[in-house]
């Protein structure tokens, strides 16, 4: 089982996060073409090594964070605030 370091809680099992998907995925201007949109809606990163991702501390703080997760060790490299930069 992994242990998250939740940037408000604290170090806690995985059961109590869920993870939201790929973090840092920028929203494209109102005028882009369909296939940019298409790709931002149903095209998601399949990273190998270092990913970066949001989690949900939905049975703790209820806060989301930012992970930077190894795909293939599943090793938690760091976790930061949204909108924070990883130290
Ligand atoms: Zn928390």
């Amino acid at each position: 089982m992994l242990q998250i370091r939740c940037p408000f809680c604290g170090t806690r099992d995985e059961v109590e996060f869920e993870c939201g998907g790929a973090a840092h995925v920028v929203r494209p201007s109102p005028s882009a073409t369909d296939v940019e949109w298409s790709n931002y809606l149903y095209v998601s990163p399949n990273t190998i090594g270092e990913h970066r991702e949001r989690w949900y501390h939905g049975y703790g703080c209820g806060q989301w964070f930012n992970v930077i997760r190894n795909t293939v060790s599943h090793e938690i490299v760091v976790t930061y605030e949204m909108g924070g930069e990883p130290r």
